[in-house]
């Protein structure tokens, strides 16, 4: 299991001398679609943006090309949809942690009734076709999980069929055999942070969040239910972040050379302040610039998964990010249980909202086709199939 070889992962981090001096031979590379070392990807993640403008020009260059190459400036929508704001952990970054009191949080379980007009409201009225259930960690609710997706994929199969994902917290095999088998398409799951120290202070207490293992080795459970579509992500700035984006990809390379999985997603989170959060923010955030480096390297690394673009950034970043295309891109965000049609409020963190009608055209014009049917399994990208 991956949690079994962290420490050695955090030792080899540590022992690496990054400089920046290789970095166009390292391209060239992976032009040539020669796999990056560990080092060599520490190298392109040590470029200063500020300092080192060439070169941090070059690898945005080299990742929209390679991105272009692929994917031809397609981008993938998908829809949060939350379910639940009741919430047994303590995340100090978070606003739906147990101990948030504040009157703006208002916890809120969607009944079936409710989760069914949200999610008709997003497939019928905005042409959503990939929807992302996301849940507080909520005991009371998970047993419903499959209903849930039964009840995304009958809405979806009146146009014409879609893929339903979920967002909520590590499970078992037999757990997730279940869901797969009540039509579960992918599951993404972010790890928050790789750097130990730094999760057990966030992660407080000993809820089931606090078990770095358990998370950490979810993906291999998941594995071992037949799930094929991954995702996998770090929340930058709440550990230093390049350690974090070097032991994501390791993690990456460690679940394709062992069960031949290639993530099918990133999540690319940022940490932005919420009103209710015990961390508002760190020195470890990275800039606008550090956070496109960070993803370009990733584009680089592995040009097939796909970027999890989300609204907690400005729609002109969000564009950048997206260069290439082959990248999921967020529309209509709420991140509130019944935040789209029964107007509730009481968010998990503060989002910019992308409604599909007035973006799609803003979208088009920046030279990015959003291809609203896409599917991992229809092959309706080149990718995932491998
Ligand atoms: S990050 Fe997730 S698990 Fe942690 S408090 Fe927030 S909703 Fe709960």
């Amino acid at each position: 299991m991956f949690s079994e070889y962290v420490r050695k992962m955090e030792e080899r981090i540590s022992s690496l001398n990054f400089n920046t001096a290789s970095v166009e031979k390292i391209l060239e590379k992976a032009k040539f679609g020669e796999k990056l070392s560990f080092e060599e990807l520490g190298n392109l993640l040590s470029v200063d943006p500020e300092k080192e403008v060439d070169l941090f020009t070059e690898i945005l260059n080299t990742s929209r090309q390679m991105k272009e190459k692929i994917f031809k400036d397609k981008v993938f929508p998908i829809v949060p949809v939350y379910v639940s704001s009741f919430c047994r952990e303590h995340c100090k970054y978070c606003n739906y942690r147990i101990e948030n009191k504040d009157k703006m949080i208002k916890r809120i379980r969607l009944t079936f009734d409710q989760l069914q007009k949200e999610i008709e409201y997003l497939v019928m009225k905005k042409g959503l076709k990939v929807v992302e259930l996301v849940y507080g960690s909520d005991p009371k609710i998970i047993p419903e999980i499959p209903d849930h997706i039964r009840l995304a994929h009958k809405i979806l199969d009146k146009v014409g069929g879609g893929m339903v994902a979920i967002n909520v917290e590590p499970f078992t095999v037999e757990e997730y055999r279940i869901l797969k088998a009540t039509g579960l398409d992918f599951v993404v799951l972010w790890q928050e942070t790789y750097q130990q120290e730094y999760y057990k202070q966030l992660h407080p207490d000993e809820t089931p969040k606090a078990n770095f293992n358990y998370r950490v080795d979810d993906f291999e459970r998941m594995i071992e239910a037949g799930i094929k579509n991954l995702g996998l992500g770090v929340l930058s700035g709440l550990a230093p972040w390049r350690k974090d984006w070097l032991s994501l990809m390791e993690h990456e390379r460690y679940l394709f050379d062992n069960y031949e999985i290639r993530t099918s997603i990133v999540g690319i989170l940022r940490l932005k302040p919420a009103a209710g959060a015990l961390i508002q923010s760190t020195p470890f955030v990275p800039s606008d610039k550090e956070f496109l480096l960070a993803v370009a390297v990733h584009n680089i690394f592995s040009p097939r998964t796909l970027p999890f673009i989300n609204t907690r950034e400005k729609f002109d970043l969000c564009i950048h990010l997206a260069k290439g295309g082959g990248a999921l891109f967020t529309f209509n965000c709420s991140t509130i249980p019944g935040g789209y049609v029964l107007g509730e409020d009481g968010y998990q963190f503060p989002t910019y909202d992308f409604d599909v009608n007035e973006y799609l055209p803003k979208l088009q014009s920046k030279g990015l086709t959003p291809i609203f049917n896409w599917n991992f399994e229809k092959n309706h990208i080149p990718t995932i199939r491998y």
